[in-house]
């Protein structure tokens, strides 16, 4: 059915070239490119291992348009999977423009010099990517991505107006080790460490980090202590559900983890400007990157689970209705079906799944798009079929 170039050869790329290769009959062709072939091969070669099919391998620098260019008119792609970092997500927007190629992405595009992330750069390219007839889907991962399509399945299933919208992300899984992220450290401290921010009464509110936190109660795990961040499907949620009279974002974050987190932040190894060091410049955070753990590593001991959700208050048939939808995420079953443990996992498959829904015609539409603008119908049903099954709750205690 279509061809596509996978971008990224981290933990959320492995999954997305696992799962590809799962479903053949729409994935025809593809190929993997990354900054570093050999890890692209690697990930081909457990591919083939256990799915018996090929993926072609190669090696690109996505911060230069050129050389994307150069790839995307040789492999000639229908999509690009895009799974490198927010960094790259404009020179391979870019490219897709120059070569009529189309476009997904998990996280929205970050500028390297500012921990800011806001979907104006990628909104930007809204005609250009209408004009040339392609389709940029932005954000389908799980948060962004699954939490916005739980949230567009709310709307148009459960609800005539929702006005109070919290998202929760558990992350109750051990990986034994002290401290570690589990995607790419540095967008995830720069993400955590930022200022909390979320919509009220028209207007976004902002708080310390970690100022606004409680006990939420997660299926399957009990209580964690929940900390109201900024998370990027905000901004687009509230622009496409304008009825939203609050909507925020809570992660959990455990005591250990956020003492790692402040005395990094307290000692300077969280900053993102250049310093000198022996003679060299360097990035404190790029460097304690290549010191703490590779995420993509965290698999083979990873226990417990993960749980992502939506909870929802609005009005139905004229009565306050509440409901909660979530999707719990075994980091076992995720690293034994992908060698790769549930955060990359539930990252992988959305994308995947996104990717799918525009190679069948179900999201082929021109210009640039967030996942909740798209029908959420063939999705959801994709994710029970693709190892992300979802469960709803109807007027429990939201907690929230
Ligand atoms: P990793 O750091 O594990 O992998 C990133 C990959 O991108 C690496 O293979 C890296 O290459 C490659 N890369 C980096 N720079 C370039 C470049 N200039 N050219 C080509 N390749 C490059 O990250 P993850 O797999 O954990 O995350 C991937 C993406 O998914 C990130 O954007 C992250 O923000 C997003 N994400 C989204 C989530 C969601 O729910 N929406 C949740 C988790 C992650 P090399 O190996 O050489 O370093």
């Amino acid at each position: 059915m279509g061809k596509v170039l996978i971008i990224g050869a981290g933990g959320v790329g492995t999954v997305v070239a696992h799962k590809t290769a799962q479903n053949r009959e729409i994935f025809t062709d593809i190929m993997q490119a990354s900054r570093t072939r050999s890890k692209c091969d690697a990930i081909a070669g457990e591919v083939k291992r256990r799915t018996g099919v090929t993926i072609s391998t190669a090696q690109v620098d996505a911060d230069s348009v050129p050389e994307l260019v150069h790839l995307f008119h040789e492999y000639k792609p229908d999509m690009v999977i895009n799974v490198a970092l927010p960094y790259q997500d404009l020179t391979i927007m870019d490219a897709c423009l120059e070569c009529g190629v189309n476009y997904l992405d998990t996280a929205n595009y970050e500028p390297r010099d500012e921990a800011r992330f806001e979907y104006k750069w990628q909104w930007a390219y809204r005609d250009r990517f209408e004009n040339a007839g392609l389709t940029a889907i932005l954000g389908c991962g799980f948060d962004p991505g699954v939490t916005s399509i739980f949230t567009a399945h709310a709307a148009r299933h459960h609800f005539d107006e929702i006005r109070y919208l919290d998202i929760v992300d558990c992350n109750a899984g051990d990986h034994g080790k002290a401290f570690a992220t589990n995607f790419n450290p540095e967008i995830n401290i720069r993400e955590v460490t930022q200022k909390g921010k979320y919509w009220e009464n028209g207007q976004w509110v902002e708080t310390e980090p970690h100022e606004i936190h409680k006990p939420l109660t997660y299926p399957g795990i009990g209580p964690k202590e929940s900390y109201v961040i900024y998370h990027e499907e905000l901004e687009s949620l509230v622009r496409n559900y304008p009825t939203l009279r609050r909507a925020r974002f809570w992660m959990t974050f455990g005591q250990e983890y956020l003492t790692h987190l402040r005395v990094i932040r307290n000692i300077g190894m969280a900053r993102i400007d250049e310093v000198e060091y022996n003679g060299q410049k360097i990035v404190p955070i790029q460097f304690l990157k290549a010191v703490l753990p590779d995420p993509g590593s965290l698999g083979e001991n990873y226990t417990g689970e993960t749980s992502i959700g939506c909870r929802i208050r609005g009005i139905k048939d004229g009565k306050e209705r509440s409901y909660y939808i979530y999707n719990n995420c075994s980091h076992e079953a995720a690293y034994r079906e992908t060698g790769a443990q549930g955060v990359s996992y539930t990252t992988g498959v959305p994308a995947t799944i996104g990717a799918m829904m525009f190679l069948q015609g179900l999201w082929k539409r021109p210009g640039v798009f967030n996942v909740e603008e798209f029908d959420p119908d063939p999705f959801m049903k994709q994710l029970v079929k693709q190892g992300l099954p979802w469960h709803e709750q109807f007027d429990t205690d939201p907690e929230v």
